[in-house]
């Protein structure tokens, strides 16, 4: 009776991880609402790299770029901003800890050998322009053009696109 239950449960645990991993979805009723979600995300990420890199040791930022604790914090607040518009915990941690993360750390190091000369030749703010359009590229190539549909105004389907009034290519 009880390892019946814990079976069941551990069924519908394991069958939530797939649905978030494989389906998650932001649905969008406008192409207006659609502009608001996604630029609301961008202006929050772009603060958060900010703080990120502006509460970086200058030291160690000469030398090696962002601390792994900073990095970690600017993760955990994108993490929690992914949540916020997808409501997919598991699928909200694998981007920011797993895909962010290794996207920033990465960026320093490819940038190792030159790292010296780029700060010399800019502020904080550029330095924090680069993270963040780099982050910024990432999910517009590989994150929102994957799982931003739409709902058509006029027959509720969901769909790929919709046009300047919010209707399906076949309502328009
Ligand atoms: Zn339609």
């Amino acid at each position: 009776m009880c390892s019946k239950i814990l079976i069941d449960n551990e069924y519908l645990q394991l069958k939530k991880e797939v649905r978030e991993l494989m389906g998650t979805v932001i649905i969008s009723k406008s192409l207006s609402e659609y502009d608001f979600t996604k630029n609301s995300f961008y202006d929050s990420v772009k603060k958060v790299i900010y703080t990120g890199v502006g509460s970086t040791d200058e030291y160690y930022l000469r030398y090696w770029g962002i601390t792994n604790n900073n990095l970690y914090e600017i993760c955990k607040r994108i993490n929690d901003l992914l949540f916020g518009i997808t409501k997919f915990r598991k699928w909200s941690e694998n981007i920011a800890f797993e895909s962010v993360y290794v996207l920033i750390q990465g960026l320093f190091h490819s940038l190792i050998d030159v790292w010296e000369i780029i700060y010399e030749f800019s502020s904080r703010d550029g330095i924090s322009k680069m993270i963040y359009q780099h982050v910024y590229w990432y999910f517009e190539n590989s994150i929102f053009s994957k799982i931003f549909q739409f709902e058509c105004s006029r027959c509720k389907k969901t769909v790929d696109f919709i046009d300047g009034s919010n209707m399906c290519y076949e309502c328009s």
